[in-house]
């Protein structure tokens, strides 16, 4: 091993192989059958389950525990799938502990929900593993889709479409389909690649063709593709990046989050990717918290998140808060980046303490230096080459109901949509819907 945690500037390799295989293992361990049974077995099965509502994709959560606790998983597998393709991939990312497990009675009774996601892992597990795929398609109807975005909300278009005998052409811009799951989501979150074999599972249905390398705006337009298809849904993410808008942005080892940990994702080798001694994330959500996490599993000495409000008002869970914590990232509330300091690469952040009134926050004056020779911008994407025919509302693609644009025969979804949550379930909810809404109108019922 060529450096350490406390070689300076971006460098790779500060740990040996086996250091970084050990951190970058599966976030949560899966259950096995017995450990299944014991946790399915802590479930009340409630009448009015309150984690129904609260999942977004609303699968019937008691009835997929109470086939796993009957020792039927293949079943319960095929609840979950019913209403969400993608619950592989949602099993291991979705923030649980702000859904289906928030609002599960044992957390309100015993601050112990029972453990739905774990649950939902190893059903969804049983049936990939063994390669079976639960839905056969409808007979052809005859009509073409066009689905641009192969992520979450696209997939999940695709496939309902798929089921229900409509011929699905996906376009993505990247050279693999799964959207952020295959680019964003943090590793040790979606190990063994588990995104690309997702996909691959999810096309045994038949009827759709994934195109990649192919970006709306590049080498297609919206014109052309309404021309040649019955309907189009845009399923495009949110490809933008905000700017800092601190002076000295442009010095080396400024860069942005979302393509640190696009990186990382698609390491073959986990000590090829540089990485700084003294990392600071800037921002407050869930890609903050990942390439704060991931920086330091790669052997960086100090990481510190910079969030602009209070604790309370991160959007990244007190769980995931806590989780980086116990990596040893450490938090720096209520400040914002002023200045980035350095001869050429950066050096160190100049930050300003900030006080809230209301929903404005003001500067106090106060300023502090932090040493710093990567800083990571997490402050939020945006939505970049959307068609100009369309409407947009607060920066995204205005939507009405499942999906409807401003353009006839135009639906969008997920993250490039307005309302929604940013989360991978929201998307695979959206794409779900959308494609119920395009069938109906393809078919006369819209
Ligand atoms: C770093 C990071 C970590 C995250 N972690 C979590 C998590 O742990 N849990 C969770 O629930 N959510 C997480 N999220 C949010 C979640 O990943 C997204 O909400 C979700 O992926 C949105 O799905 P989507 O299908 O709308 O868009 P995306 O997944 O972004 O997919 C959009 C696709 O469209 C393609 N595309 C873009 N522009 C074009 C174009 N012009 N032409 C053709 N193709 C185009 C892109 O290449 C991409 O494949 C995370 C997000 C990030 C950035
Ligand atoms: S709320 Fe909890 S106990 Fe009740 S059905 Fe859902 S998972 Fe089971």
């Amino acid at each position: 091993m060529s450096n350490s945690p406390f070689t300076s500037g971006i460098v790779p390799a500060r740990l040996d192989a086996p250091a970084l295989a050990e951190n970058f293992a599966d976030l949560h361990a899966p259950l096995d059958a017995h450990e299944a049974l014991v946790a399915a077995d802590r479930c009340y099965f409630c009448h009015d389950a309150p984690c129904i509502t609260a999942c977004p994709t609303s699968i019937d959560i008691p009835l997929f525990i109470r086939q796993i606790a009957t020792g039927t998983p293949e079943a319960a597998a095929r609840t979950i799938f019913d209403q969400n393709i993608l619950g592989g991939m949602c099993a291991r990312v979705c923030p649980t502990e702000t859904l289906c497990e928030e609002a599960c009675v044992r957390e309100a009774a015993e601050g112990k929900p029972v453990l739905i996601g774990q649950l939902q892992r190893y059903a969804t597990d049983t049936v990939m593993a063994a390669g079976l795929h639960p839905f056969t398609r409808a007979e052809a109807t005859g009509k073409r889709i066009a689905v641009i975005g192969a992520g979450p909300a696209g997939l999940a278009c695709a496939h309902r479409l798929a089921m229900k005998g409509h011929d699905v052409d996906i376009f993505d811009a990247r050279p693999k389909g799964g959207g952020l799951n295959e680019y964003g989501i943090a590793s040790y979150k979606s190990t063994n690649g588990f995104a690309a074999a997702e996909v691959e599972w999810l096309m045994q249905i038949g009827g759709i063709m994934l195109h990649t390398g192919k970006a709306l705006g590049r080498d297609l337009s919206l014109d052309g593709l309404r021309g040649d298809y019955d309907a189009v849904f845009l399923a495009m993410g949110l490809a933008g990046v905000n700017a800092l808008r601190a002076e000295g942005e442009g010095r080396d080892g400024v860069g942005d989050a979302v393509d640190f940990i696009a990186d990382l994702r698609q390491a073959e080798d986990l000590a090829a990717i540089p990485v700084g001694r003294n990392v600071v994330v800037i921002g407050g959500g869930m890609t903050a918290i990942d390439a704060a996490v991931q920086s330091k599993l790669l052997g960086a000495e100090s990481v510190t998140v910079v969030y602009r409000r209070g604790r309370e008002a991160m959007p990244a869970s007190r769980y995931e808060q806590d989780l980086a914590a116990s990596k040893g990232v450490r938090f720096i509330f209520n400040a914002v980046p002023v200045e980035v300091l350095g001869n050429g690469a950066a050096a160190a952040l100049r930050c300003e303490y900030t006080r809230a009134e209301g929903r404005d926050l003001q500067g106090t004056g106060e300023m502090f230096d932090l040493p710093a020779d990567q800083i990571l911008k997490a402050i939020g994407q945006t939505l970049q080459g959307a068609p100009e025919a369309l409407a947009l509302q607060g920066g995204k693609i205005a939507v009405n109901g499942p999906g409807r644009t401003s353009a006839n025969g135009v639906w969008a979804g997920g993250d490039c949509a307005s309302g929604g949550e940013d989360l991978t379930v929201t998307a695979v909810a959206d794409g779900r819907d959308a494609a119920e809404d395009i069938h109906n109108a393809l078919i006369g019922k819209g």
